[in-house]
């Protein structure tokens, strides 16, 4: 299955000269929903994977199903202010600014093996953040597992040294 055809783009989104790409349809239709996810599956069983992290919030559509088929715990990664207990947190550049991201402090313990997911590679700026959360915590990052690499953006430059993959590539 293409899973492409089941991608759709969004001009002027979330701002004008942004082209956007929209996995809702992706995620509305069950064949290319279970396509994608055996995909990742594949991509994760038989490493040893105990952890899947995935970013706010698109990438909590397949991380706790990526999780489940491959028997690993699933950990949220947030907005600042979101999670309840004690986090880590870590800044990252935007365009125009700076965001940050939480991790839950206890989440991750020393060894666990971790695949983090998110539904889009852009400019790897929120991936790289990710990567320095679990590594804070005493994860070991196996791999990054994307539906989508933007690769005009070459945010894969900043996730050198590690397995990145993606199920689609523009
Ligand atoms: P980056 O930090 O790599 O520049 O941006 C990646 C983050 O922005 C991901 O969390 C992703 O959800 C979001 N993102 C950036 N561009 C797109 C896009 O075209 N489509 C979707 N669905 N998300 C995007």
């Amino acid at each position: 299955m293409d899973l492409k055809k089941h991608i759709r783009d969004i001009q002027d989104f979330p701002k004008p000269g942004i082209g956007f790409k929209d996995i809702t349809t992706l995620l509305i239709n069950p064949e290319a929903m279970k396509e994608a996810l055996n995909q990742f599956v594949d991509l994760a069983k038989g490493k040893g994977i105990t952890k899947v992290v995935s970013m706010e919030s698109r990438g909590f559509f397949f991380g706790p199903m990526i999780a489940l088929e491959i028997n690993a715990g699933f950990i949220p990664v947030r907005k600042p202010g979101k999670l309840p207990a004690e986090t880590i947190a870590q800044e990252y550049a935007l365009e125009y600014g700076t965001d940050t991201l939480e991790i839950h402090k206890d989440a991750i313990q020393k060894g666990d093996k971790v695949l983090i997911h998110d539904d889009v590679l852009a400019t790897g700026g929120t991936a790289e953040a990710v990567v320095k959360l679990v590594e804070a915590a005493g994860g070991e990052v196996v791999q990054l597992d994307f539906i989508i690499d933007l690769t005009f953006l070459n945010g894969i430059d900043k996730l050198k040294g590690y397995q990145v993959n993606s199920l689609v590539q523009y």
